[in-house]
């Protein structure tokens, strides 16, 4: 627990607050209370993992044997023990919860230990039937602290604590002198590092695509979401790749679990897919012989959970994506709510969880449908979505979010692209009568006091777990593990919407089973606060005829020289667009107009919305009136692809959907060649990309045509004409030989399709 001492003092009265800090849905329990509530504490080492049903058949368990350093609160002669955690994957069924626990296999930790539940007791799930004694942790996450070098790392402190500290506090509370399980008294002895470190490698980090990328994603199997690590002596056997742990903030370090993370390991490249738990921070590479030998900062915007499981004809564990599907056919799932446990009668609560469902509802169009008719159903694996309230939840922990996933496969579908669908979740939260006394929820749209924790937002997070989404490392952001309580984060940040954005995209679109049908997202008009919510994201591009290689600014010739129209010049054929954007005063350094057309996500020969913009000369389109924000009204919170023409510029698409929502994101044009669909459909210059000059005629075909309209026009002084591609108001040799250069390339899109 952290103390905090209130920097005004009323009169001679010394008053003090204490301030008990939430981690997201859970809060902390006191090492001292770990130590004297425990039934057992151990250390060891995990050694062998499996994953079990319970008696009933309602929970999954992964049982982690243990290999016993020693013994610190009881004697024992059992070599190993199990310590069984909620959550796993077997055969087609898989169960994710969160707060998650995620044992590492070869690391040693500290547990705090206490009897599991009952339904997990029977032997017969015991891999071997053997009568290892089986254990769960007290105070859940919190009973699990794992040991890195000569400290532990305890998931509610800020920085790592020395292990020698932990056992002499232990051995005070607990008066038992800490034990081997051959008899003999443990002590601990300082780890010395005696490998020699090899020279550090300056690393360069890419996606799998093999690009430059300000950010990366976690969780994703996809080629292009993958790492690409360039660097050297990185050695020809594999060592580890390790990554800050979004679990705790970034405060410990998690490496792949799975083997088949690792694309492939070289002395000078390595390629990995990025666990789920990756968050932003540094990335390390250490040799297989242990030492590191390079490290970097990578930034990881969101996480999105996958499945590991050799479902369907995988030898090995292997990532796959989890999708949501119709499964109330009514487009998605439909939550209710238990009566049983006094959700629904908390009108409070209600409204309060009612208000996050909302959010998220409006921010990615998920559809889960709320049913207030109320239900006596619980938490069980039953296909059911059921919110509740539980007595039962561990000590420390404010609410659980536990999702069940099932897969199919046929004859017609590939391993890669086996279905691994939700078929339920639950969410259960810790009642006002669980909380340690002093401490409450405010339910309310206020902020919460210090003596409360804020239940929308946990709400939230909960929910974005139901979504899909792992943590953020990043203290703005609903999905960081921690929030404290006195605080509220009651609005998405951008990055938690384009996860679940990108988690929406794949699962709306066709399975390769047919009568599992994808989920519908919802359609709603969402006007809570704001009365009008605009769709928006920001564009960037360069133009190659205006480009300036020196400035890596595009030139603002057309508008310096006043030749510039103050009306949207696209009313011409090809582009036939009668919209009256118009402007009194030019915004300051615009280089031209451009028309943007907001195409299907799911097909994207069907325009849904187009608009003329004005572009900047540092590439970032802008409206107008000069907003980097570009909105349209008429379209609901989506993905969509973004297609962009200009007068005398090969028009280009996106090479993927782009998140639109009333929480606005960039697409940048000019950061890699495959922002834009097609081969060679965006030119390189110096690290930066760029439209091809040329297609004078707007048609998408650079050819004779194109020349033709140059050569009517070629001399022409102080005009504002297609063939001026360089936009300096001067139809000349240098606009032929941007042509020429050019000459015979094809686009990818016409302005019709
Ligand atoms: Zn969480």
């Amino acid at each position: 627990m952290n103390i905090f001492y209130p920097k005004l003092m009323i009169t001679s009265l010394l008053v003090f607050m204490a301030i008990t800090l939430s981690y997201a849905s859970i809060y902390p329990i006191s090492i001292d209370q770990r130590i004297q509530q425990s039934t057992q504490i151990t250390m060891g080492k995990v050694v062998q993992q499996y994953s079990f049903w319970d008696t009933e058949r309602q929970n999954i368990y992964t049982a982690h044997l243990i290999a016993i350093t020693a013994y610190l609160k009881k004697a024992s002669n059992q070599q190993y023990i199990e310590v069984v955690t909620l959550g796993g994957v077997i055969e087609e069924e898989a169960q994710i919860v969160y707060p998650s626990i995620e044992l590492d296999l070869h690391q040693t930790y500290f547990f705090f230990l206490e009897a599991p539940p009952l339904s997990v007791m029977d032997n017969n799930s015991q891999v071997n039937r053997t009568q290892i004694p089986r254990f769960g942790t007290y105070s859940y996450i919190q009973g699990i602290l794992p040991i890195q070098q000569n400290n532990y790392i305890d998931y509610l402190n800020k920085s790592p604590k020395s292990i020698q500290q932990l056992l002499k506090k232990t051995q005070a509370l607990t008066q038992f002198i800490p034990k081997h399980p051959d008899g003999n008294a443990f002590i601990f002895e300082k780890e010395t590092t005696s490998i020699t470190i090899a020279a550090r490698t300056s690393i360069t980090l890419k996606n799998g695509l093999g690009q430059i990328v300000p950010h990366f994603h976690a969780g994703i199997p996809d080629e292009a979401e993958t790492l690409i690590i360039s660097g050297n002596g990185f050695g020809n056997t594999p060592g580890i790749v390790q990554f800050s742990d979004a679990n705790t903030g970034g405060i410990g370090f998690i490496s792949s679990n799975y083997e088949t993370d690792l694309i492939y390991w070289t002395d000078t490249e390595i390629q990995v897919k990025i666990p789920a738990r990756a968050g932003t921070g540094s990335v390390e590479i250490y040799h297989q012989n242990g030492g590191l030998v390079g490290s970097s900062v990578i930034e990881i915007e969101w996480a999105i959970n996958p499945i590991f499981s050799t479902y369907r004809g995988y030898e090995e564990r292997t990532r796959q994506k989890a999708k949501f599907l119709d499964r109330n056919e009514n487009g998605g799932y439909t939550l209710q709510i238990n009566t049983t446990e006094g959700f629904l009668a908390d009108n409070q609560a209600m409204a309060s969880f009612e208000r996050a469902l909302t959010t998220w509802q409006c921010q990615t169009g998920i559809n889960f449908q709320l049913d207030k008719t109320g239900t006596t159903t619980a938490f069980a694996n039953d296909g059911i979505c059921i919110i509740q309230y539980s007595k039962f939840l561990p000590a420390g922990v404010l609410g659980i979010a536990t999702s069940r996933h099932k897969s199919v496969g046929s004859n017609t579908c590939s391993k890669e692209n086996t279905l691994w669908y939700l078929k339920e979740f639950d969410i259960q939260f810790a009642p006002n009568s669980q909380l340690t006394s002093g401490l409450s929820w405010n339910f309310s749209v206020n902020e919460p006091t210090y003596q409360q924790f804020d239940f929308e937002t946990i709400a939230l997070h909960e929910l974005g777990h139901a979504h899909g989404l792992g943590h953020i490392v990043g203290t703005d952001n609903v999905m960081h593990y921690a929030v404290t309580n006195g605080e509220a984060r009651k609005k998405l940040s951008a990055q938690e919407i384009a996860a679940g954005l990108h988690k929406m995209a794949y699962s709306t679109e066709e399975n390769c089973i047919s009568r599992y049908t994808p989920m519908e997202p919802l359609n709603m008009i969402c006007s809570t606060q704001e009365t009008n919510i605009n769709i928006a994201a920001k564009v960037k591009l360069f133009l190659e005829g205006n480009f300036n290689e020196q400035q890596q600014m595009m030139n603002t010739n057309l508008t310096d020289d006043g030749l510039l129209p103050m009306q949207q010049p696209f009313t011409i054929a090809p582009f036939a667009y009668q919209g009256t954007e118009t402007i009194e005063t030019v915004p300051s350094d615009v280089v031209d107009w451009i028309l943007l057309q907001v195409r299907d996500g799911t097909d994207r020969t069907t325009i849904l919305e187009t608009k003329a913009f004005l572009l900047r000369k540092d590439g970032l389109v802008i409206d107008t009136d000069g907003n980097e924000v570009l909105t349209f009204e008429n379209l609901p919170t989506g993905t969509y692809y973004i297609a962009i023409f200009h007068r005398s510029h090969l028009p280009i698409i996106s090479l993927t959907t782009h998140p639109f929502s009333n929480v606005p994101i960039l697409y940048d044009f000019t950061k890699s060649a495959s922002a834009a669909m097609g081969d060679t459909q965006l030119k390189a210059r110096q690290n930066v990309f760029m439209m091809n000059a040329g297609d004078f005629d707007g048609n998408g075909v650079i050819n004779s045509q194109d020349y033709n309209l140059w050569k009517q026009n070629s001399s022409a002084v102080n005009v504002y004409l297609s063939a001026d591609v360089d936009g300096n108001g001067i139809i000349n040799n240098q606009d032929y030989n941007l042509w020429k250069a050019n000459r015979s390339k094809i686009g990818m899109i016409s302005i019709s399709e």
